[in-house]
């Protein structure tokens, strides 16, 4: 058994929206929260003692889209001003390159900047499988992130329509349907844990409608309603582009499309949702389906702005995602929260979204969207993931009025303490589990190989 003990806690957020706590002490035995108390019980034994005075604790933030791989492809000048088509059909390219050694490199540095910026469950959008090297790449990812100890809803993503069957991938980056199914049943097999404080869960994602048959998403969505706990995950509405292929390749516009197929449903979540009419707002509401709001991306992409406030008002699960870092180009989780509230306000009434709003979809929204009752409140019997950020920071010197709400308005933190499932990962905001400097250097120099591939 082991025992943290966070004594003196300056502000304690239980659960986005309640009263802080002030002056108390929460007690961590094994991976699960066991007491939150205003004295320290003399009977308890910790193995480590955390001086939580002036700072504030609260429950670790979930991110449910991204990809991870991405990390290799930051900032590439030749696609800084480009629109989401664009971008595509040149990374591609660069994509059909990626290695088992790139899959798991770039996985720990989006992992790593994850954890640093508040994060402690994430999903990742795993969709690209080279035909030179398709085997590997995926456990290389699943089990990077497993070593360094976030909690994690890698998807297998797939894409099964290429450019010569109308889609918009290359051949080289695309699988046939069998391939793809049995693969990912051998994934949930192998990784996905159900139980309660289950480490890692599969989720099922064919990419987007322009990249994948209607047959796979159908298939899909048959295989992955055989296992407990395994949810979907598909981009939905992202452009104009898009929603001008569905209606020429399928007759319908991209929601009708997946609704069709069965895909709209409490355990899918749709990301970003951006060109969706008010019917299809409520709609989606009544169905119970969750979306990953990406603001960050949807603005370096000029794809759009989804309506999350229509959304939150018509039962619409929201949660956000800092997307892949090819089009964000940061894995910074609280900035994603910062960029959601900002967003929204250019067309809403600005009391029409709060910094509780973004923080609830950044816990309590993500969790529910993934299906997750053990994680984004901080209670007894919850998990033990936990993020701790020292108030006295320079960047919320006068902020102090509301300090919960300083870490949306002002400068966007880096965590100095981060417990994921009762594992201290960060200590007075040292990242333990490897070296970053040793693990960025190797990144870049992963990335200047892929690139240097492209002819
Ligand atoms: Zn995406």
């Amino acid at each position: 058994m082991s025992e943290i003990l966070i004594k003196n806690i300056g502000h304690l957020v239980t659960e986005v929206g309640a009263p802080l706590r002030q002056n108390v002490s929460v007690r961590i035995v094994d991976q699960e929260i066991a007491e939150i108390a205003d004295t320290v019980d003399p009977a308890w034994n910790p193995d480590r003692v955390i001086d939580g005075k002036e700072m504030l604790f609260m429950p670790g933030l979930v991110n449910t889209h991204h990809h991870f791989y991405q990390t290799l492809n930051r900032n590439i000048p030749a696609v800084q001003n480009a629109r989401l088509f664009e971008w595509l059909k040149y990374l591609y390219e660069i994509w059909k390159f990626l290695t088992p050694e790139m899959a798991r490199v770039s996985a720990q540095v989006a992992a790593a900047e994850l954890i640093m910026s508040g994060c402690t469950t994430a999903v990742d959008h795993f969709y690209v499988f080279p035909e030179a090297h398709p085997e590997g790449v995926f456990e290389a990812e699943v089990e990077a992130v497993q070593e360094i100890g976030l909690r994690f809803h890698p998807t297998r993503g797939s894409m099964s329509l290429s450019q010569e069957d109308g889609g918009l991938p290359p051949a080289s980056v695309v699988q046939d349907e069998e391939t793809i199914l049995s693969h990912t049943e051998e994934v949930i097999n192998r990784y996905h844990q159900p139980e309660k404080f289950g480490m890692t869960r599969i989720i099922v994602a064919p990419c987007s409608p322009f990249s994948v048959t209607d047959t796979i998403m159908k298939k899909s969505k048959e295989l992955g309603e055989k296992f407990d706990k395994v949810y979907f995950h598909t981009h939905l509405a992202e452009t104009l582009d898009e929603e001008e292929f569905c209606l020429q390749e399928t007759g319908m516009r991209p929601f009708d499309y997946l609704e069709s197929l069965g895909w709209m449903d409490e355990k899918t979540i749709h990301v970003h949702s951006i060109h969706l009419n008010q019917d299809e707002v409520q709609r989606m509401g009544r169905a119970g389906a969750s979306i990953s709001h990406c603001p960050s991306s949807n603005m370096r992409l000029g794809s759009g702005m989804a309506p999350v406030v229509d959304m939150l008002k018509a039962g619409v699960k929201v949660s956000l995602g800092v997307d892949g870092s090819a089009s964000n180009d940061s894995s910074h989780m609280f900035a994603e929260v910062r960029q959601a509230l900002l967003l929204q306000r250019i067309n809403y009434d600005e009391e029409s979204i709060t910094s509780t709003d973004v923080l609830r979809a950044a816990t309590l929204g993500g969790a529910e969207a993934i299906g997750r009752d053990d994680v984004g409140k901080i209670e007894p019997g919850m998990a033990a993931d936990i993020i701790g950020i020292k108030t006295t920071a320079l960047d919320y010197a006068g902020a102090q009025h509301d300090p919960l709400a300083a870490l949306v308005f002002c400068h966007p933190p880096k965590v100095d303490c981060s417990i994921i499932n009762g594992r201290i990962i960060v200590d007075d905001g040292e990242f333990l589990p490897l070296d970053l400097q040793q693990l960025a250097r190797r990144q870049n120099e992963l990335a200047a190989e892929q690139i240097s591939r492209l002819s």
